[in-house]
């Protein structure tokens, strides 16, 4: 099982925390290059210092995906360091649910900056460097981040939902184009994971749900998705998972 990614330059988008924090150290583990990007700088030397001592290659990189110069100036530094990325987990997000009559327009406006122009910039700044990877003969993967929220109707999530069906339903286009070339592109829907994403929550309804939830079923660990992020990339080059949901067992939508 180790050292399945030897040869794979992977690039990580949230990897402060939750998903993409478990996915650097489970990809870094299995001997790829991993570059970790997110705003807190501090975090990721911290975890790419971990890595280093369990013997793995990393990098931070401080970065705000909102901004697309922020994310092209860290493709180039991939680019330079390491060669083309192959592995590219497109997968910073927030998460603000409210009723829309609550007219939260400045919540409105991050989660669609991040979770949608968010995965547009680095989709954009990444896809060449993919291309090159596949053109090369080295497995070339695109894994985007979605959310049960993008397929299902849920009272509150209505903006949120949305981006994550922006998510799914581009991820589903590009397979179709990029397929032909040999660069694999996938979704994660994942359930309720235990991770930092619900503590942005600020409407009191969705808090009480979540701890209501909470009370009935065991939530993922960012460690069940990440596990499935590896699972995508060891496949033999001819399968691509397209969309994979992945759920608490308790969870029922
Ligand atoms: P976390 O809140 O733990 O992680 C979010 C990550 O995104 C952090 O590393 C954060 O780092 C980063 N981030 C936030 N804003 C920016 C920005 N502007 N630029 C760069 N990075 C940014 O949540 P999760 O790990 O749970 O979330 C990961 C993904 O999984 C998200 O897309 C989320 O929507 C999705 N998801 C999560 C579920 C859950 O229940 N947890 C369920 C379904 C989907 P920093 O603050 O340092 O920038």
């Amino acid at each position: 099982m180790e050292n399945q990614l030897n040869g794979r330059v992977a690039v990580i988008t949230g990897a402060s925390s939750g998903i993409g924090l478990h996915t650097a150290r489970l990809l870094a583990g299995q001997g790829a290059k991993v570059a970790l990007l997110a705003r807190r700088k501090e975090t990721l030397e911290r975890e790419v210092a971990d890595i280093e001592r369990a013997g793995g290659i990393a990098m931070a990189l401080a970065v705000d995906v909102t901004d697309q110069a922020s994310v092209d100036a860290a493709a180039a530094t991939v680019l330079q360091t390491w060669g083309p990325a192959s592995l590219v987990f497109n997968n910073a997000g927030v998460m603000l649910p409210g009723a829309i009559e609550e007219d939260k327009r400045g919540e409105s406006t991050r989660q669609i900056d991040l979770n949608v122009q968010g995965v547009m910039h680095v989709t954009h700044a990444f896809v060449p460097q993919l291309l090159q990877a596949a053109a090369n003969g080295v497995q070339a993967d695109l894994i985007n981040t979605s959310s049960i929220a993008g397929q299902y109707i849920y009272p509150y999530f209505s903006v949120y939902s949305a981006t994550k069906a922006f998510v799914s339903h581009l991820t589903r286009h590009m397979r179709a184009e990029l397929g032909a070339k040999n660069v694999r592109v996938s979704v994660i829907e994942p359930g309720i994971t235990s991770t930092e994403l619900q503590g942005h929550v600020t409407s009191q309804g969705v808090k009480d749900w979540l701890a209501d939830a909470a009370q009935k079923y065991e939530f993922l660990k960012p460690e069940d998705v990440a596990e499935v992020v590896r699972f995508l990339a060891v496949q033999p080059p001819r399968v691509n998972l397209m969309q994979v949901v992945v759920m608490p067992t308790g969870q029922a939508t």
